[in-house]
């Protein structure tokens, strides 16, 4: 048994992403069984089931029948499909506070003859003329299989509207769930079985795509933040890219995080060189701010271990989100100077 670090550092590796199946130690094993049955207990059928199923598609070297009887049988009696519904997302989307929030439809999709519409919400302009407000931009559910961080974004939303010191300082847009198809369907993928974070910026007609770029275009973010879920790390991290205060503001963002889920500290994370849980690497065609006017925007994107409760999940990225936003003001004056 490896010692136990300070602040929640995660112990112990899990494999690269190109490995075809990920290794947990039995420890590691023992800790997805807890979270799992926490993840059921606290009602999270959709997710329990999608978890599992990772398990039963031998994603990993364990598979289902080294869960509890308990938990087998309740997933079997999920069912072999389950689909989420994007319209009762929406619909909360569309329920976040209007005296703070405008939300608004930004493009639609078809797909099996049925329509969805993509949505932002933006926090609405002060009213005083002599308010400056940081435009920051906040992105999730690229990836359908990933619901930590389009909740994480709602919560966020609900945190800053009861916040009068962030609704002052910033002009917060949030593209609350990029995929619908995807976040329906519980895939990585969009209904095309592209994976959008791989075609930004590379003339693709994904509409999603297509949309999102249309966005970025059209704002001049001064920050850019997102969320994301990796089913093959076993602690928190952030890629950290853009300006450089990205990591100033990441790294304050996963100590605060890491009371609710350890930060992974493994030397290589994704593919990507870490340190302390912070990749200052993007893969190619990942959605970022778009580079243009005087100032370089920071992009944080946030990760969640996959495997863990969703409501760790989604606390620990609020967390994170609310973090930067927090330190942005202590660093952005600061980084004048840099
Ligand atoms: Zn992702």
């Amino acid at each position: 048994m490896e010692p136990k670090l300070a602040n929640g550092l995660a112990l112990g590796k899990l494999s690269g992403n190109d490995a075809g199946v990920t290794r947990l130690t039995p420890e590691q094993f023992a800790i997805v069984v807890r979270e799992v049955e926490l993840m059921l207990g606290e009602g999270e059928r959709d997710e329990t089931w999608r978890v599992l199923k990772m398990f039963a598609d031998g994603r990993f070297n364990h598979s289902l029948e080294d869960f509890p009887p308990a938990l087998q049988s309740e997933f079997r009696s999920l069912g072999p499909l389950r689909k989420k519904d994007y319209s009762s997302l929406a619909a909360t989307i569309r329920d976040l506070r209007k005296d703070v929030f405008d939300v608004q439809g930004i493009g639609r999709l078809n797909f099996e003859g049925r329509e969805y519409e993509l949505l932002k919400t933006a926090s609405r302009p002060a009213l005083s003329p002599y308010a400056v407000q940081v435009p920051i931009c906040l992105v999730a559910g690229v990836h359908g299989d990933e619901p930590d961080g389009i909740l994480a974004s709602l919560e966020l939303a609900r945190r800053f509207a009861q916040s009068p010191q962030l609704v002052s300082n910033y002009s917060l847009t949030i593209y609350p769930c990029v995929n619908p198809v995807g976040y329906e369907h519980m895939t990585r993928e969009n209904g095309g079985g592209k994976d959008l974070n791989r075609e930004f910026f590379r003339n693709s007609t994904e509409e999603e795509v297509v949309v999102m770029e249309r966005e970025l275009r059209a704002h001049e973010f001064v920050g850019f933040i997102s969320g994301h879920s990796d089913y093959e790390s076993f602690g928190l991290y952030a890629y950290a890219t853009g300006a450089i205060l990205s990591e100033r503001l990441a790294k304050p963002a996963l100590f605060q995080a890491s009371s609710v889920i350890p930060i992974n500290t493994d030397a290589i994370i994704d593919g990507h060189a870490a340190q302390n849980g912070i990749i200052n690497q993007k893969f190619p065609g990942s959605l970022g701010p778009l580079s243009k006017g005087a100032s370089e925007p920071f992009d944080i994107t946030v990760e969640t271990p996959n495997l863990f409760a969703l409501s760790k999940r989604v606390e620990a990225q609020a967390i994170a989100f609310e973090t930067i936003l927090h330190e942005y003001r202590a660093v952005a004056a600061e980084a004048v100077n840099l």
